[in-house]
């Protein structure tokens, strides 16, 4: 499979004048936009399905998949910026952060992306009760950024905290480790380009809304129950039986009780709005 962003690792070009043969099997095809335009697609389903495997600890799968398919889950200096964030190496991180500085985009968010990391840093020295290291990152490294001073501030309340409940309890932070990293990870990553490292659960995000949009699309849709993931078939598209469908009466409004709730989605709120609402 030949990259279109620049991220495969063969580093050979697309086919662009038609007669350079795919590698991914579409010989047919006379046209090499169209060519270089499914080799996109596909490359992109490739790092979709290589973040999913990576997240759910298949991480061997992924290296085996994105090899033999010659693409990069990320850009290399992205990849090592999670790691280093991961493992709790600030200094390193910091590092790999300005190397990723020119691949942000016009709207430049390095300054909030540093923010955020030295937060981590101090938040994590504090558990530590490394009070002086804390102190450091505080003085020395977030004020001087002249960001989110509210913030700042509040940062230097939590000094005062006696425990680590009472530091967690404040912050309503996760605490030093996986958890809170992954979670400062999410943060950073929406700043970054989509070539560059993809978005958290991008794969879940996209089946999400393609429940989303089925559950607009069902004719007879009749459950107050929203239709995500954990409650649905991604095999067949969603589908509420017909026989389902209520047909009869089974309650009336009584004066002077609360107002029903309206329908929020499926075609059924449309009759909703059709029908006369009863003043209390
Ligand atoms: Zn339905």
């Amino acid at each position: 499979m030949q990259a279109s962003n620049g991220f495969a690792q063969n580093g050979a070009s697309a086919a662009s004048n038609g007669t350079a043969a795919p590698e991914n099997g579409h010989q047919d095809r006379e046209n090499g936009i169209e060519a270089t335009s499914n080799t996109k697609a596909n490359e992109e389903i490739v790092r979709l399905i290589g973040q999913y495997l990576k997240n759910e600890g298949l991480s061997k799968t992924c290296d085996a998949l994105m090899s033999e398919s010659k693409c990069r889950l990320d850009h290399p200096a992205a990849a090592k910026f999670r790691q280093q964030v991961m493992d709790g190496d600030w200094t390193k991180a910091d590092h790999h952060l300005q190397e990723l500085k020119t691949m942000l985009g016009p709207e430049n968010s390095i300054v909030e992306m540093k923010f955020l990391i030295l937060e981590q840093k101090y938040l994590e020295y504090l558990e530590d009760s490394r009070v002086l290291d804390a102190l450091h990152v505080l003085r020395n490294e977030l004020t001087p950024l002249q960001h989110n001073t509210q913030r700042v501030h509040q940062l230097s309340s939590f000094m005062m905290c006696s425990s680590t409940e009472e530091l967690l309890e404040k912050t309503k932070w996760a605490g030093k480790g996986l958890r809170s990293r992954t979670t400062l990870m999410d943060k950073l990553q929406s700043y970054l380009p989509p070539t560059v490292m993809l978005p958290p659960n991008r794969l879940n995000v996209l089946l999400n809304q393609a429940l989303e949009l089925q559950t607009i699309r069902c004719t007879h849709h009749y459950t107050s129950i929203d239709v995500a993931l954990n409650n649905s078939s991604l095999l067949v598209d969603h589908c509420c039986p017909v026989a389902d469908f209520p047909m009869h009466t089974v309650q009336a409004k009584a004066k002077g009780k609360r107002k029903a709730e309206p329908l929020k989605k499926g075609p059924l709120r449309k009759m909703w709005l059709c029908f006369p609402q009863a003043s209390d």
